[in-house]
């Protein structure tokens, strides 16, 4: 698929500000998408469209919630700021869109990754996936892994 094709595929399930912080939307509105890598937007698609087939709950600050900060993080976003202000390194994926955090209804997470990792030959790319946590963070972080699948202590 191209990238416009990806995109276009994923704006039925997801509004660009569900993927951006309210930082980047306000400064660059739909041009944000560019901020995201096109191999995370199928891996995104794939997940939403083919494996989970239910909706993935991103950033919601869109409609008054508090989550801005589960899918691209601008460099003043409160996570990316405080580290930076700290001068320690934070190379988050993240920050490099090829990441986001989300919960689905009806599936902890952990059931989550698992139908990940069973239906891992679906995907576009290795996947990698933080395990342990209460939320589904996915990105596309890769060293070389062998395997389509795999998990990382954040
Ligand atoms: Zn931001
Ligand atoms: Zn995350």
């Amino acid at each position: 698929m191209t990238r416009l094709e990806i995109i276009t595929a994923l704006k039925p399930y997801f509004k660009i500000q569900e993927l951006v912080c309210k930082h980047t939307y306000d400064a660059f509105g739909e041009k944000s998408w560019q901020f995201f890598d096109k191999d995370y937007l199928e891996t995104l698609l794939v997940l939403r469209r083919d494996i989970f087939k239910a909706p993935m709950t991103i950033n919601d600050w869109l409609w008054g919630g508090n989550f801005s900060q589960r899918g691209f993080r601008c460099n003043i976003c409160q996570l990316t700021k405080e580290k930076t202000l700290a001068g320690k390194i934070y190379l988050t994926a993240h920050a490099n869109g090829c990441a986001t955090d989300s919960s689905l209804k009806g599936l902890t997470a952990e059931q989550a990754r698992k139908k990940i990792k069973d239906n891992q030959d679906l995907l576009p790319c290795n996947i990698r996936v933080e395990k342990g946590v209460s939320w589904l963070h996915t990105d596309i972080y890769d060293n070389g892994s062998a395997s389509k699948y795999s998990e990382f202590e954040g």
